[in-house]
């Protein structure tokens, strides 16, 4: 902002400036950095999925679609949770699409949640999430990830614990942005229960569903465990089946028991398939939740672009084994950047799933991932991001940096030999 200008954005908004994505995206962009920061990839889509797109362009699909979006992506959604995930939505009201899973989490918090409300996240936890709760006027409450093995588990009885009489909503984002985690079953089952038992509601940011992997990457747990040493002493998750060797599986939480009918599930192409900047989400749920979200979201876009989706359509009919491919090549990028991590000094936490990799910078002396990330374009080329920009409280993750690995295998071999300079 310029300085002779006051700044008029609301109160409520200034305390997010602009996000850490967009702040180490134009570091890179600046110095020439291979960008590690941005969860984005450097490949496209199906080339079904590019045409169809196109062909719906060409064939005059240019105007609104309807408010809950097109039928036939409505009902391609509906088909691919039922085959997938063997839950039933009704496509004329349970669900609706949205500009990216962004607007579907935006509408649902703006929608479902009152002022004065709190929302219970765990954190580290997505940025867009802090944001929507301060435009609806709510508060949030941030239970930690703890350290489990060289990754990260959910502390259930924190999260209970951490439930007061003003807590409506809980956000839960498995496969997990930053750190790569990948619930358990045993624990989405427990975050359940508890959720019934505290009738809460539930929306689940699941957008990075089918990038889970065979197992773990192996971290290398030696040495200090950021989320270790602070809140959670003594309190080391029950069971909490992360242990290397164990699969990890995505287990979409309205399908456990009491939970369709407090779920709203968001999810989007963006990731499944290699299209961020189409910005074709959904949220799915029993029709007076989906209502609400619809509220919402009716007067902030109205309704997202329409050649987008009945490309999208065809894609998730169409395009299964393009995905397989796809996840298979993630898990071996995940794989290729954690060694070229670990040659260069860092403590690799173990990913299961996502884009994402994090690692420990503690080891090459530095004390401050913030600092970290700020210099590193400048200093050797890479851009990533700092796992505290996802975080209320900082101590437990203030060395954690985030790295992205769904880039072509040159981009991450050249940003290999540029860490090597550490
Ligand atoms: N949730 C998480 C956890 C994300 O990482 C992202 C970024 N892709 C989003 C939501 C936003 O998704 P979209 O681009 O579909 O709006
Ligand atoms: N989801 C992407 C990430 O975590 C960023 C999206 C954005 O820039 N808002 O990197």
């Amino acid at each position: 902002m310029s300085a002779e200008l006051p700044n008029r954005t609301v109160e409520r908004l200034r305390p997010f400036g602009s996000t850490v994505f967009a702040e180490m995206t134009a570091l890179a962009v600046a110095t020439g950095a291979v960008n590690l920061g941005q969860g984005f990839p450097d490949t496209d889509g199906p080339a079904s999925m590019l045409a169809a797109a196109q062909d719906a362009i060409a064939a005059g699909l240019n105007q609104y679609a309807p408010g809950a979006g097109m039928p036939v992506l409505r009902n391609a959604i509906a088909a691919d949770r039922a085959r997938r995930s063997n839950i039933q939505y009704d496509p004329a009201t349970e669900i609706l699409v949205t500009v990216g899973a962004t607007e579907g989490i935006a509408a649902a918090i703006l929608g479902l949640v009152e002022a004065g409300d709190e929302v219970l996240l765990i954190e580290p936890y997505y940025d867009s999430y802090a944001a929507a709760i301060a435009l609806a006027g709510a508060r949030r409450r941030t239970v930690p990830l703890v350290a489990d093995g060289s990754g990260y588990a959910v502390d259930l009885d924190a999260l209970e614990r951490a439930i007061g009489p003003d807590t409506t909503l809980l956000i839960v984002n498995s496969p997990h942005n930053p750190t790569g985690t990948v619930f358990t079953r045993a624990e989405l089952t427990r975050i359940a229960e508890i959720a019934c038992k505290h009738n809460l509601l539930v929306l689940t940011d699941e957008v990075y569903e089918r990038l889970v992997f065979d197992g773990p990457s192996s971290g290398h747990s030696a040495g200090s465990t950021p989320a270790s040493s602070g809140h959670s002493a003594g309190s080391t998750p029950a069971s909490s089946g992360h242990s290397a060797g164990s699969t990890p599986v995505h287990v979409p939480l309205a399908t456990l028991p009491g939970m369709f009918e407090r779920t709203v599930t968001v999810s989007s192409a963006a990731k499944t398939f290699n299209a961020t900047g189409w910005k074709t989400g959904w949220a799915l749920g029993p029709a007076n939740l989906i209502d609400a979200v619809r509220s919402a979201k009716q007067f902030m876009t109205f309704v997202g672009g329409t050649p987008f989706q009945p490309a999208v359509a065809h894609a998730l009919e169409h395009e299964d084994q393009w995905v397989a491919e796809l996840r298979r090549g993630l898990q071996r990028k995940r794989d290729r950047l954690s060694t070229s991590l670990t040659k260069a000094g860092l403590t690799v936490k173990a990913s299961a799933g996502t884009y994402f990799v994090c690692a420990d910078v503690a080891p090459l002396g530095e004390t401050d991932a913030v600092a970290f990330c700020r210099s590193l374009p400048a200093r050797i080329g890479v851009a990533a991001v700092p796992v505290t920009a996802f975080v209320d409280q900082p101590e437990p993750w203030k060395t954690l940096v985030r790295f992205a690995f769904c880039k072509k295998d040159d981009v991450l071999d050249e940003a290999a030999e540029r860490l090597l300079e550490l």
